[in-house]
């Protein structure tokens, strides 16, 4: 019986749980997408047995704690949603049923203090750097720090870039085409702030004015996909009245920031900022679907070679927000670029947010594939539209002591305008 999830049973996130669940017809077409599946070779880790799990608890035939580990195992990389001829809404069951799951399943106190951990310094510039600070003073401790914390201090960088100060508003140059707003992103900040600066640049010497309002916050994606809908709720509200209402559009240049930002009707169903923030999403667009539509007015001048380029699809742009042709149409417009694809491209590359801290051992199998697939290409450069894939690739790339440099799709453009690599 796929019908008996009583939405009034689970809130407002009732109804759209309940119709995902109503939509999957167990054909199985899902599983080869599955990273978790070709992980594990379980249907329990599959999107199919997942559905499955989370109706059942959610109908009270089965406890909470049944689904615990499989929906924690879950990447939330949504590759099973292009793959479902039914059209299953997998994004409206996962993360609604982790807002409900997270006061019913049980953690050990190590991984409560690291979830919590996570939740209070990944949001916030200023902490987070501190953090990166603090796990080179971990790593220096080595085995003396507990396990759970381990993957914390494996994915922290080496060197921590410093500080970049955005402007509040970057005038465009020449003719003024566009005026948009951007979401500066919390991790990216600290772990890349180039990618700002390179995104502010091509945008402007396009002719797009941005505005970078100084009161916005996280998206708020590390709270809705772990479960916090409380928090996840707080920073869509900031954001809601941070932005403003006369810019073209919201770019975001972060993918999973984008697709969290898309969800904010979800995070906010049955408030009184449900309709506001339905308004508010359907302004947020990826800044590569931006500049491909209003068009390069200015030419890429490139670096007066061949460079190939490899281009790995960033999971919450390609399946969550449909982003593909964008960003691979603004490399090839560099002269001299040839644009690589990599193997099992529809494949996570483990990183998914906090993932990388709860599961290690799937996220670092997923990471050690995706970087051989990306050194098949035989590329020179690697680009993405997320840092949290940034981020990954450079510490799987370098585990194999790999050159290939790994930039965002905007740090290439930016490059490419000035004929520089650096
Ligand atoms: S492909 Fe779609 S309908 Fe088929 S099992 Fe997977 S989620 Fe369900
Ligand atoms: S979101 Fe990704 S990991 Fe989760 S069920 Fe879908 S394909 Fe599998």
């Amino acid at each position: 019986m796929l019908h008996t999830i009583k939405p009034t049973n689970h809130g407002p996130l009732g109804e759209p749980m309940a119709h995902a669940v109503q939509a999957c017809v167990h054909c199985g077409f899902c599983l080869a997408a599955c990273p978790t599946y070709q992980e594990l070779g379980q249907e329990m880790d599959t999107p199919r047995g997942r559905i499955v799990l989370m109706k059942e608890v959610l109908e009270g035939h089965l406890p909470w704690a049944a689904a615990q580990v499989h929906v924690d195992r879950c990447l939330g990389c949504l590759a099973c949603e292009p793959a479902c001829p039914s059209g299953v809404p997998y994004r409206d069951l996962i993360s609604p049923f982790r807002a409900q799951a997270e006061r019913h399943f049980a953690r050990t106190p190590g991984e409560k203090l690291r979830r919590w951990l996570a939740a209070q310094t990944i949001p916030y510039p200023a902490r987070f750097r501190l953090a990166l600070v603090g796990a080179k003073l971990g790593r220096w401790l080595g085995p003396l720090v507990p396990a759970v914390f381990r993957p914390m201090l494996t994915l922290a960088p080496e060197r921590v870039p410093a500080r970049v100060a955005l402007p509040p508003v970057a005038p465009a140059r020449g003719e003024r085409r566009g005026r948009v707003a951007l979401l500066a992103g919390c991790a990216q900040q600290v772990l890349d702030p180039d990618i700002n600066v390179a995104t502010i640049d091509v945008l402007t010497r396009n002719g797009v004015e941005v505005v970078v309002p100084g009161t916005q916050g996280c998206c708020g994606g590390l709270a809705w996909h772990t479960g916090d809908l409380r928090a996840a709720q707080a920073f869509a509200r900031r954001n809601l009245d941070a932005f403003p209402a006369d810019v073209d559009a919201i770019l975001t240049n972060a993918a999973g920031c984008g697709s969290a930002m898309h969800e904010y009707h979800l995070i906010l169903r049955g408030t009184p900022d449900e309709a506001r923030a339905d308004a508010f999403r359907r302004r947020v667009v990826d800044v590569s679907i931006f500049l491909a539509r209003l068009g390069l007015r200015e030419k890429p001048r490139g670096w007066g070679r061949p460079m190939a380029v490899a281009y790995h699809d960033a999971c919450h742009l390609a399946n969550a927000q449909n982003v593909r042709s964008e960003p691979r149409d603004l490399l090839r417009a560099i002269p001299g670029v040839e644009l690589r694809e990599i193997d099992n491209a529809h494949l996570c590359c483990g990183s998914a947010g906090t993932y990388n801290l709860d599961q290690p051992e799937i996220a670092s199998s997923l990471g050690a594939q995706k970087a051989q697939a990306v050194l098949a290409t035989g590329a020179e450069v690697v680009a993405s539209g997320n840092i949290g894939c940034l981020t990954q690739l450079r510490a799987h790339l370098a585990r194999l002591g790999s050159p290939v440099r790994v930039r965002h799709t905007m740090q290439v453009l930016r490059d490419a305008y000035r004929g520089s690599t650096r």
